[in-house]
């Protein structure tokens, strides 16, 4: 047993006992750890809040490699105050953190938390929800196996692309087009745009409507189809109208 101190986030959590909890913390550094939080539930425990969902922060543990951590204290990073004070913005991040529990299972990539947190990051600060939560589903779905091609064709790499195969899983140009819908070049670029972006780099976003709830279309379709990752808590989005 060591004590370290990591990064990470409460992804889920589940009562233990009479008064204990048991965490399950995405870590940037040491990927899914299972963390016991000993009396969390007592009124007086100075773990009670920490042992929390959406926590990020600073754990402070006792350490042993494949074995269940005990937590012995936490220094928030964030208390992601207004987004829990958004019934839709927590919406996102209920979802988002699924996600990301989700597709660790998957895929084992320091990546995966860097995308959840500077996305949750950027949702605090107020920027439209339904863009950052389709840049990270587009992001994660490499890690899933079905990366989308966006350097041209994905049969003959012509950049004069006019649509995306959900099939193919790329862009697809007018020669090879067959029963796909032409997109506006707009949705195609922002979709590229979503892909390679660095989240915590953004300071703006201007997209139309149109192209948000397009793209969300897309990737509502390709994530049922494709991932066999469709989770319930995306549901938040279909309440959401993406102004
Ligand atoms: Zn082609």
């Amino acid at each position: 047993m060591e004590i370290i101190s990591i990064e990470g986030i409460v992804v889920n959590s589940l009562k233990y006992g009479e008064s204990s909890k048991i965490l399950h913390i995405l870590t940037k550094d040491k990927g899914m750890l299972s963390v016991i939080a000993k009396g969390a539930l007592k009124e007086k425990s100075k773990l009670r809040v920490v042992s929390s969902n959406f926590t990020y922060a600073v754990f402070h543990l006792y350490y042993k490699e494949d074995k269940m951590c005990t937590l012995i204290s936490a220094d928030v990073i964030n208390y992601f105050i207004n987004i829990k004070s958004d019934i839709e913005k927590l919406g996102a991040m209920t979802y988002l953190t699924d996600l990301a529990r989700n597709v660790y299972k998957q895929h084992n990539d320091e990546a995966i938390y860097d995308i959840l947190i500077n996305a949750l990051l950027k949702i605090e600060e107020g920027f439209n929800i339904v863009v950052l939560t389709n840049i990270v589903e587009i992001k994660y779905l490499s890690f899933l196996g079905v990366g989308l091609y966006l350097s041209g064709c994905i049969e003959c790499n012509n950049p004069n692309v006019v649509s995306i195969s959900y099939s193919k899983g790329g862009y697809i140009c007018a020669l090879h087009r067959k029963n796909e819908p032409l997109y506006d070049d707009k949705v195609l670029k922002m979709i590229k745009a979503y892909y390679y972006v660095d989240i915590s780099k953004i300071t703006k976003l201007e997209i139309s409507n149109n192209v948000i709830e397009t793209i969300n279309k897309f990737l509502s379709i390709y994530y049922k189809e494709y991932t066999g990752l469709y989770l319930k808590s995306k549901n938040f989005l279909d309440n959401i109208k993406s102004s």
